[in-house]
């Protein structure tokens, strides 16, 4: 018999070591539970803390994971590597009428940057169109979502564009909101778009300081003239973006933001991409103190009203965590979404995986008047940040939650650390999410974050919490 046939393999009878499982404490700064994590597979389960070291030696939360573990693995190896792109982030401009303080668009494309004209915009919608043909199921409509620079100042196009594919794509639009008349209103909302706006406050004050026109003036009054035109509008929503401006404020502005009737919003911590966002970048750690008593006052103003405010990129993260594969959005699952279940597309036609992207050349996949979308999906640009994960990354390789934070963002990582196998800005602050997340859930207070039907559709697999 030779030397290798010899060699005993081991069995996996212990956690942690040979091939056994690998589970993680984690403190959650719970009083009574700890979390046990096996960050291959992002399973967890709750456990007492004086229950720890029984857990880990025997009972039913090792038995069921070694029962499932492959289960789980086959599951989280289809989310993060065997999806297909179905929405685009589409650039009907390069232009903007504002000049906000973090915008990750170089300055000089939004100041005289072109626009995308009617014929071209009609053109790219129906190559896009093509494209899904071939590549998703016929019972999924892709998602076409007019992003920024400003949409709006290129409105008739784009509104011919959803017009005319109107029975193809989902359509939204992200937009500051100023250009937003009642007839773009009335239109939009007929045809069953997205609404997305953007406010950093609740007073002209705070909101003004790093969302304002070239010439420096604020346009919180407009901002908020919309806001209560659509608050009920059920596709509606506020982006809020989390910088050294406003994070003091965040807990007034939820109470604004809820006082408003506003049923969904993001409050977004910045992108530190380019070197002048990096101006109002907050430190990690007090970003997410505000952001959870932030999200605590949702909490307390639903208890008082009956009435959600959703943090739908919070709700998202904890989504992640009660059901990995049901996350809707794509930044804290590594790869990102970026070029994998998303792109971006610029209004030259340049493809990016993203649209923090947009405006770093080496990115640029190719163009989609030039060539197919497949190509530029398949592209060396691309594979840069759908390659891209945790396991490469030295700070986030042996982290307990990577596969709940997914160590955002690579155009961070590249631009502001050095390269793609960095970490990008605010490690911190997606620890205390994350541990808040699992705070929530041994508090059992977690669905009160989440939509009203979050669930439907959603296969509970395993569940086995307060062990
Ligand atoms: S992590 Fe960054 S690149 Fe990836 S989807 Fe999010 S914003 Fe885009
Ligand atoms: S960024 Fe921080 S929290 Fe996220 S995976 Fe990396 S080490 Fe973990």
């Amino acid at each position: 018999m030779s030397q290798h046939a010899a060699a005993i393999p081991s069995r996996g009878r212990y956690v942690n070591s040979g091939a056994g499982p690998t589970l993680l404490p984690l403190d959650i700064g719970h009083p009574e539970f700890m979390a046990l994590v096996a960050p291959d597979t992002a399973y967890w389960s709750l456990v007492k803390r004086e229950n720890l070291d029984d857990a880990l030696c025997q009972g039913p939360i090792l038995e069921t994971y070694r029962a499932n573990a492959a289960r789980f693995a086959e599951e989280m190896h289809g989310l993060r590597f065997g999806l297909a792109p179905a929405a685009v982030y589409f650039n009907p401009t390069e232009r903007c009428n504002l000049n906000c303080s973090y915008c990750y668009i170089p300055e000089d494309l939004r100041r005289n940057g072109a626009h995308m004209d009617r014929a071209r915009l009609l053109l790219a919608l129906a190559k896009l169109k093509d494209h899904f043909a071939a590549t998703l199921p016929n019972t999924r409509k892709p998602q076409i979502i007019f992003h920024g620079s400003e949409p709006l100042l290129n409105r008739e196009a784009m509104f011919a564009g959803i017009e005319r594919y109107a029975e193809d794509f989902l359509f939204g639009v992200q937009t500051n909101a100023t250009l937003l008349d009642a007839a773009a209103i009335d239109f939009l909302t007929s045809h069953g778009v997205g609404i997305g706006i953007s406010l950093d406050g609740h007073t002209p004050e705070i909101a003004n300081r790093t969302r304002a026109t070239w010439n420096g003036a604020g346009v919180f009054d407009a901002v908020c003239a919309v806001m209560d035109q659509l608050h009920d509008y059920p596709g509606f929503s506020v982006l809020c973006t989390i910088t050294t401006k406003n994070m003091a404020h965040l807990t007034d502005i939820v109470d604004f933001f809820h006082g408003r009737s506003v049923q969904t919003c993001m409050l977004n911590i910045l992108r530190c991409t380019l070197p002048h966002a990096r101006e109002v970048k907050p430190d990690d750690a007090t970003a997410a103190e505000h952001y959870l008593a932030a999200l605590e006052r949702t909490h307390q103003l639903y208890r008082q009203t009956g009435r959600k405010l959703i943090v739908a990129n919070f709700a998202n993260a904890l989504l992640g965590v009660v059901a990995p594969t049901a996350r809707r959005l794509m930044c804290d699952i590594s790869p990102c979404g970026g070029g994998r279940c998303f792109f971006a597309l610029a209004a030259n036609g340049d493809l990016f995986p993203c649209s923090e992207f947009i405006g770093l050349q080496e990115f640029a996949g190719g163009n989609i008047f030039e060539q197919p979308v497949a190509e530029a999906l398949a592209s060396r640009a691309f594979a840069a940040v759908t390659s891209r994960t945790v396991e490469d990354i030295a700070l986030c390789k042996d982290c307990a939650i990577r596969h709940f934070c997914g160590s955002p963002c690579p155009a961070e990582a590249a631009n502001m650390n050095g390269g793609m196998d960095r970490q990008g800005a605010f490690c911190e602050f997606y620890e205390e999410q994350i541990r808040y997340c699992l705070r929530l859930i041994a508090d059992k207070r977690e669905t009160d974050f989440l939509w009203d039907g979050w669930d439907e559709g959603v296969e509970t697999v395993f569940d086995l919490r307060l062990a």
